[in-house]
């Protein structure tokens, strides 16, 4: 496979689809998810004007992100442990994923610490899901107002990863139903949360008609992720 056929491809269906449902093409970032692919495959994509990645592992950015000069810009979309905050507020521009007043707490402790404000996104459990990680809606806007005071965190918006399914247009309920929960939490906080990260590589298009400003996207991109070797836990 070839990033910069695929690159053109993804950024051409974008485009499609935010001209389909009335939107500015700008109004969409792509966050290119580059777990498990090495540093060439990063620098490739550099090559072909993309800046912004995704990792979803502390340990696997740390070996690669010095590795990957530039312009580039990661964005940190794993769980993340509390023991892993600090140096994840070193690595990243944005931490999606936060789903607890705990590690909240902590990445706003630790930004301090290092004389920065860190832009967060909330993670929420669209769909109920006994496996996944995510703030259940009900508890999100119950505890919002306690995380929005936390000094050095700021909240740009929220992110989801809804049941997988074949079809793409099964997702598209959860992706509305996390524009229809930002609209509650904007009105909480009286304040715009400008990001909605959702859609993946198998619908995308369906996340970007229902709002999305940034999609995550691996394997469209960079191809299929190698699954027989797993990554260390961390
Ligand atoms: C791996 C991953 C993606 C990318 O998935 P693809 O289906 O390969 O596009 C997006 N978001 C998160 C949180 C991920 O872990």
């Amino acid at each position: 496979m070839d990033f910069a056929e695929n690159l053109d491809l993804i950024r051409q269906r974008m485009a499609a689809a935010c001209a389909r449902s009335g939107r500015a093409a700008d109004s969409v970032a792509l966050l290119a998810v580059s777990k498990s692919h090495p540093p060439e495959s990063i620098q490739a994509a550099v090559r072909g004007g993309q800046w912004l990645f995704g990792e979803n592992k502390i340990q696997e950015a740390r070996a690669k992100i010095p590795l990957c000069p530039g312009p580039t810009r990661w964005h940190f979309i794993g769980h993340l442990q509390s023991n892993k905050v600090r140096e994840a507020v070193e690595m990243f521009e944005m931490i999606q994923g936060v789903d607890s007043l705990n590690l909240a707490q902590e990445i706003s402790n630790r930004a301090e610490q290092a004389g920065k404000i860190m832009p967060v996104l909330l993670e929420v459990n669209v769909a109920g899901e006994a496996s996944k990680f995510g703030y259940p809606p009900e508890q999100l806007l119950a505890e919002l107002n306690r995380l929005n005071d936390l000094p050095k965190i700021e909240i740009c918006g929220l992110m989801a990863i809804p049941p997988y399914a074949p079809a793409a247009e099964k997702a598209r309920p959860y992706f509305r139903r996390l524009r229809e929960l930002r609209a509650e939490c904007q009105q909480l906080l009286g304040a715009p949360l400008p990001h909605l990260s959702m859609g993946m590589s198998g619908d995308f298009e369906v996340a970007i008609e229902e709002g999305a400003t940034l999609v995550r996207i691996g394997s469209a991109l960079f191809g299929e992720r190698p699954r027989c070797i797993q990554a260390p836990a961390n």
